[in-house]
């Protein structure tokens, strides 16, 4: 699975596509969800939480084809 460093997109079941970024402040790590406004820090595995919260909230799980 190719993974941007800086953003997880995935597209729901209607096809629209929800976007979480992943900003590094220092250690930190903040993702924030295009869609809905969420966000928290995580300094492991942002990218993995920002697939669960697509996953969850957004029924997002489809990797978008590429561009
Ligand atoms: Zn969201």
């Amino acid at each position: 699975m190719e993974i941007d460093a800086s953003k997880v997109s995935r597209l729901d079941r209607d096809g629209r596509e929800h976007v979480v970024r992943v900003r590094r402040t220092g250690a930190q790590r903040t993702i924030r969800c295009d869609t809905c406004g969420w966000r928290r820090s995580a300094q492991f595995l942002p990218w993995l939480k920002a697939q669960e919260h697509l996953a969850e909230a957004h029924g997002a799980t489809v990797d978008p084809p590429e561009r």
